[in-house]
């Protein structure tokens, strides 16, 4: 996969999956503008990793469910390298509660920074795109947006409505030559699933068929497939990285 000379944004690349996907996309040929909010530092590290790469990388901090913020982003990264052609759209966050005690705080803001943000973001790429007549959008959703987790209700929509997004916004933009995918990763050993206690942990891996949890880097190599040139025609499609565990169980 070579994405040498390409320009990517990825959101919610501090830490955890996103900074994986950066890094890989970097290996790859890319320079991409990290994004974050709250403090700078990580994002600051994971553009330190990418330059050590031998790429280009700055920070363009921002709320990704904010339209304001996301045109900035999308704006600084067009000024800086004159093209946008990888957007994904991993910033994500969850406030897990059974639906009766779930607060209207806990769905809204679910809502907005898991499903809006992926609106904003891939609305304000695509105006850069479609002028390109080409680009690859990879949001990335869940399996909970796929087979439902209790606890879970507002994350889950959130999920499930990435899915529903890119496959009519794939419909809309595959003439223009732009791809519109989602990953949707199973169980992924990051600061989101270390906060579960251990008991948990454990009981999670023992529901996956492969017996493990997923690192980042298995779903940055999913990502990269998609954004590169090999996958051109593959479109409004969702890739499942999860060791199994939506297959279920006879
Ligand atoms: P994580 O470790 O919690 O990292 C999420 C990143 O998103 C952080 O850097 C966070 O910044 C950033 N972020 C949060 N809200 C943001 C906003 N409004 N604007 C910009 N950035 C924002 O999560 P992760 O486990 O790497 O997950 C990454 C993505 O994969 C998420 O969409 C998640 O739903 C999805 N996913 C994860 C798993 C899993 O098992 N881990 C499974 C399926 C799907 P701060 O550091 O400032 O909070």
């Amino acid at each position: 996969m070579d994405l040498t000379g390409k320009t990517a944004i990825v959101t919610g690349s501090g830490r955890g999956i996103g900074r994986e996907i950066a890094l890989k996309l970097a290996e790859a040929g890319a320079n991409v503008v990290v994004n974050d909010f709250g403090i700078p530092e990580p994002a600051n590290e994971t553009v330190e990793q990418i330059k050590k790469l031998q790429r280009q990388s700055m920070v363009a901090m921002g709320d990704v469910s904010q339209a304001a913020d996301v045109n900035r982003i999308v704006d600084m990264t067009v000024a800086a390298y004159g093209k946008l052609d990888i957007l994904v759209n991993n910033a994500g966050i969850t406030r897990d509660q059974l639906l009766l005690r779930m607060s209207d705080d806990d769905w809204d803001k679910v809502l907005t920074v898991d499903l809006k943000s992926v609106f904003l973001c891939t609305r304000s790429a695509l105006r850069h795109m479609i002028r390109q007549r080409s680009g690859r959008i990879i949001s990335i959703s869940s399996i909970v947006g796929i087979i439902g987790n209790a606890g879970q209700a507002n994350y889950a929509s959130a999920k499930a409505g990435i899915i529903g997004f890119t496959k009519a916004i794939a419909k809309e933009v595959a003439s223009r030559n732009i791809t519109v995918n989602a990953v949707a990763p199973g169980f992924i050993d990051t600061a989101m699933t270390q906060q579960l206690p251990e008991e948990r942990r454990q009981e999670m891996a023992n529901k996956i068929p492969a017996g493990y949890l997923g690192t980042p880097r298995d779903v940055a190599e999913a990502v990269a497939f998609l954004a590169s040139d090999e996958a051109r025609y593959i479109t409004g499609q969702v890739l499942t990285v999860d060791g199994g565990i939506s297959l279920g169980k006879l």
